[in-house]
């Protein structure tokens, strides 16, 4: 039984009518959850569960959802290390409310970035190696903990979609590239290394 789920937020569709929620920062949560939270939390997670290969993580915007929440699942999945050869820490699936970001250090890299509220477009994005994450769970729990590489980054990529924020805004529009060709080209590099 699929369940009629709202479609992404596109910010370079022009006829898309919701994406200035891409652009807005997101009120906070306040605990006890409402049971519109609630629901709004199923339908980030249902939206999640429905793509295939699984997303790193998904952001309320996204789908919508005018809210501080994410989701996250950074898994020990040897095929997203040969993409991510930075994947050193994971995370299980994790929905992080309200959740917000420590920079750790001065340390920086690029790697090049897709989102579903994108639409065929990819491009290098720096961010910072270590970051520090503070969030709640959905009992309103503190969560918090160090990510570093690739976690980091799609920390970084998710809340940065709840500051109104997405990779339009850091990739310099000379490195943008077609997110076929990129896959296309990244395809061959990994099979050029695996031989
Ligand atoms: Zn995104």
């Amino acid at each position: 039984m699929k369940k009629d789920l709202p479609p992404y937020v596109i910010i370079n569709d022009p006829e898309d009518k919701l994406r200035e929620i891409l652009t807005t920062p997101t009120p906070s949560l306040t605990f006890p959850l409402s049971e519109e939270d609630k629901q709004d939390i199923q339908t980030l997670i249902a939206k999640y569960d429905q793509e295939t290969p699984s997303p790193v993580g998904l952001a309320a915007p996204q789908v919508g959802i005018n809210k501080s929440f994410v989701f996250v699942h950074v898994p020990d999945d040897p095929t997203l290390k040969k993409w991510r050869p930075d994947l050193t820490d994971t995370m299980v699936r994790t929905l992080l409310i309200n959740p917000c970001l420590e920079e750790i250090g001065e340390e920086k890299s690029a790697a090049y970035e897709g989102c579903y509220s994108v639409d065929k477009l990819t491009g290098p994005v720096s961010r910072h190696t270590t970051v520090r994450y503070f969030a709640h769970d959905r009992d309103g729990n503190a969560i918090e903990g160090i990510a570093h590489g690739f976690l980091a980054r799609v920390l970084q990529h998710e809340v940065d979609h709840l500051n109104g924020k997405c990779i339009l805004d850091h990739i310099k529009e000379e490195d943008l590239m077609d997110r076929e060709e990129y896959i296309k080209l990244r395809q061959r590099q990994i099979e050029s290394l695996m031989d």
